[in-house]
């Protein structure tokens, strides 16, 4: 069997690793039996599981004590209503800056629920670059500030963590999360869709400090209340079993692999790969400012774009899959999460230097 390199943004690649011993555990689960699918959720099985993926990620991520972790469902849409309904705590408004697409989403979202300054835009450049906090215009009210770490679809990523004082920061770090280091302590809330950077899609990541839990006002429904969760160590009702299981999995091959330090190296390496050469070529163009780039998603257009439905096919008989870009933008998008090994940027660049030259 051949497995290709997806360069999907999400769902997206795992590490072929986890996904054997999730095969080899499939159908008995350390001598239970069972698979983690089929059980209880309240058992003393799933109970180690759970605790043991909590606190592989507090290690990871360098997790203080004073924050919760929480597993979730709903994806990072769900946030985009659960953090005003949870956070606004009856204050005037909250601050949002505008990088792209996602961070579009939570604006709106968070509209319904009370005012939002938007504190920065990047749109006077059609979202190719993140602004600097220099051009924030901050209100030291504010309930909180919200902002997207990784633009996914337009490709533009935050190189540095905002200072907001006393405001609590909040952080869509869905296509981030896991790729370099972040000072936790810095965010009054994280949060993070797994299907990018962790594990199977219908997980939800969500990391809060402590003072921030309980203050919804009013107090919200049940299920979208931070404290219920909180309080029940997110076994309210039934969580995503397995894809709590696989995210533990996932946990386990980062730390052998060096944790989150070793990955941010080899994620900046396998980014430089791509960028470096797109920048020796006009063949192929990436728009967004240089200080910006993500090294997670890298979109490319072609110089000529009757030429990329070529492009792909050609990648797709080359074993590589999920390049075409988002509808918004256009072109080709190479998402490099944690999971994709250099071979396979090594692959891609290979053949973008082939193509190019057979056809510039
Ligand atoms: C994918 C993505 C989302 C949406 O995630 P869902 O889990 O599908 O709701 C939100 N924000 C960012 C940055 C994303 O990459």
């Amino acid at each position: 069997m051949a497995r290709v390199f997806n360069f999907s943004a999400g769902p997206a690649a795992l590490p072929e690793e986890v996904l054997k011993q999730a095969a080899d555990e499939m159908l008995d689960w350390h001598g239970s039996g069972q698979s983690v699918m089929e059980m209880s959720h309240r058992g003393k099985d799933f109970i180690a599981i759970a605790d043991a993926c909590e606190a592989d990620l507090r290690e990871l991520m360098g997790i203080p004590a004073n924050y919760k972790v929480l597993f979730l469902q709903g994806g990072a849409s769900l946030q985009f209503e659960m953090i005003p309904i949870n956070l606004l705590r009856g204050k005037a408004s909250a601050d949002y800056v505008h990088t792209g697409e996602w961070a579009k989403k939570a604006i709106k979202a968070a509209k319904k629920f009370g005012n939002v300054n938007v504190v920065a835009s990047a749109e006077d450049k059609s979202f190719t670059y993140a602004p600097a906090q220099s051009t924030w215009k901050l209100d030291k009210d504010a309930a909180y500030v919200h902002y997207t770490a990784n633009e996914t679809i337009g490709g533009v990523e935050f190189q540095w963590t905002p200072e907001t004082g006393e405001v609590p920061l909040v952080c869509d770090m869905s296509s981030s999360i896991l790729s370099r280091v972040f000072d936790v302590s810095k965010f009054g809330l994280i949060y993070a869709g797994a299907q990018k950077n962790i594990g199977p899609a219908g997980l939800t990541i969500v990391i809060i400090r402590e003072d921030l839990v309980g203050k919804g006002q009013p107090t919200p429904p049940a299920m979208m209340d931070y404290k219920t969760h909180v309080d029940a160590a997110s076994m309210y009702n039934t969580p995503p079993t397995f894809g709590i299981y696989v995210a533990g999995l996932v946990f386990q091959w980062l730390k052998k692999n060096g944790g989150i330090a070793a990955m941010e190296q080899k994620n900046i390496e396998k980014a430089n790969l791509l960028y470096n050469y797109l920048e020796t070529t006009d063949f192929y163009h990436n728009p967004v400012n240089k200080a910006d780039r993500s090294r997670m998603n890298v979109p490319f257009t072609l110089k000529d774009a009757t030429l990329d439905e070529e492009f792909l096919k050609g990648a797709k008989a080359r074993g590589m899959v999920q390049l075409k870009g988002h509808r918004s933008v256009g072109g080709m998008r190479a998402s490099i999460y944690n999971a994709m090994p250099v071979e396979g940027v090594q692959a891609l660049l290979a053949y973008m230097k082939e193509f190019a030259a057979q056809k510039g």
